[in-house]
């Protein structure tokens, strides 16, 4: 992997995409009022902020603390109810922080339960996320970019521009919104946690019990390539993950990349979250159209890097996500070789078969489901799980590959227009 590895840091051999377009502040978002929000930030950059606004460190590094918890753990936004600060330090942190949201621009609920919210950040970039209730679980969707520069050819967010990459705190948010969407903030009494004071409890308030919550898994399979903004989506997982905050375990996460592979050994070794793939074809003609990042980084490369990711990581088995597309990638044949390909590189894996999900404009069309049964047999006569996956929330255009915002529309003119009014309001 070494060698692979430096290709991703040498400037002779750029990944388009790893350098967001747009470059504006990321870890802490500025804000019109002066005040930093807080939201995304990790226990060091809270100490930080803290320290920066006055505090010293000791002070800062018990504050962070308690910040980390309200933010993370209680889903707090209002500084006056963080009943263990003195009232004064309340004040205090008011006037200078804020704990964000991203801002809500619509919300839709479909026949089969999927919801689907469209967010707009702070410079007015519009992007979705979507949550899939199950009998036995709930999954968020979240996006990491908004856009996609890899245009694959079946892919609805690949036909946007990229506009840029979502900081940590949108990625963060993304979550935070869906508990607070959720109802699914613990209340009342945490027993050892002891934040809060005795008086401050709702005697009636229910009490906190993780295995009660909607919100149980998380797929980085939104908009975007997760790999190409790779530190944000590591650090927004890394908040997510903290065993005092959100505390979500790495095993009820996924990241699915399309086959970024100087990026999948750090995915291992400093996230360590479950890989799926998007392989969607096993050919080099066929995947060079379905997914053109495969001209940079072909399939036996991309297979030999799944070989490797578990090993860094002791992660579990890999997730291919293979598109049904008629008469493109659904043949015997194909499910043949791509049972032939797993098992030349040994891959602890499991093939996810995802119905093609239609949307204007796509000159694609779904396998037929007799196609579709066929190809799954095969793959699972070969001794690999191969599951249909059902398609979800279609009819509000939140299914797999259907996300798409409105943020292409705004011309450069719009986003300078847009970028100098924030900055007159910085002052
Ligand atoms: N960029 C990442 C993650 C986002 S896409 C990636 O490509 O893996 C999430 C999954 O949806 C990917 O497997 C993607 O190939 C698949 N997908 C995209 N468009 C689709 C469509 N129209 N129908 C079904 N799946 C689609
Ligand atoms: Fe981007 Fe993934 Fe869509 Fe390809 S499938 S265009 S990588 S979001």
């Amino acid at each position: 992997m070494g060698a692979v590895m430096q290709s991703a840091a040498n400037p002779i051999m750029p990944i388009p995409g790893l350098i967001d377009p747009v470059p504006v502040p990321r870890a802490v978002t500025p804000r019109a009022d002066g005040r930093t929000d807080l939201l995304g930030l990790s226990r060091p950059q809270i100490k930080s902020v803290l320290e920066e606004a006055g505090l010293d460190a000791k002070a800062a590094k018990l504050r962070s603390k308690q910040l980390f918890h309200w933010l993370y753990h209680r889903g707090e936004t209002d500084f006056e109810a963080m009943t263990d600060l003195a009232k004064p330090m309340r004040g205090w942190m008011a006037e200078r922080f804020v704990v964000g949201r991203p801002q809500v621009v619509e919300a839709q609920v479909s026949t089969d339960g999927t919801r689907k919210w469209l967010l707009r950040s702070d410079d007015g970039q519009d992007y979705e996320m979507v949550f899939i209730p199950d009998a036995d679980r709930g999954t968020l969707c979240v996006s990491s970019q908004v856009g996609c520069t890899l245009n694959c050819r079946f892919c609805h967010t690949g036909t946007m521009r990229l506009v840029r990459n979502l900081t940590p705190g949108e990625i963060v948010g993304q979550v935070m919104l869906a508990r607070d969407a959720l109802g699914e903030w613990p209340k009342g009494n945490m027993g050892s946690t002891a934040a809060a004071s005795p008086d401050d409890e709702d005697e009636d308030a229910p009490q906190y019990s993780p295995d009660g919550r909607m919100l149980t898994n998380i797929v980085m399979m939104g908009m975007g390539e997760p790999l190409y903004n790779f530190e944000h989506v590591r650090d927004a997982l890394k908040v997510v993950m903290d065993g005092d905050g959100l505390a979500l375990s790495r095993r009820r996460i996924t990241l699915s990349t399309s086959g970024v592979i100087p990026m999948m050994a750090r995915a291992s070794e400093e996230i360590g979250v479950n890989l799926a793939v998007s392989l969607h074809a096993v050919t080099k003609e066929v995947r060079d159209e379905l997914v053109p990042i495969n001209k940079k980084y072909g399939i036996e490369e991309l297979l030999q890097a799944c070989a490797d990711y578990p090993k860094a990581s002791n992660a579990r088995r890999i997730t291919f996500e293979y598109v049904m597309i008629k008469d493109k990638n659904d043949s015997d044949d194909d499910a043949r070789e791509l049972v032939r390909l797993i098992r030349k590189y040994k891959l602890p894996a499991k093939v996810n078969l995802i119905p093609f999900n239609p949307w204007p404009g796509t000159y694609y069309e779904c396998s037929a489901p007799e196609r579709i049964l066929s190809f799954s047999s095969i793959v699972f006569e070969g001794g690999i799980s191969a599951p249909v996956r059902t398609p979800r929330g279609r009819d509000i255009m939140a299914a797999c590959g259907q996300l798409k915002s409105a943020s292409e529309k705004k011309s450069r003119a719009e986003l300078d227009r847009l970028a100098e009014e924030k900055q007159a309001a910085l002052g």
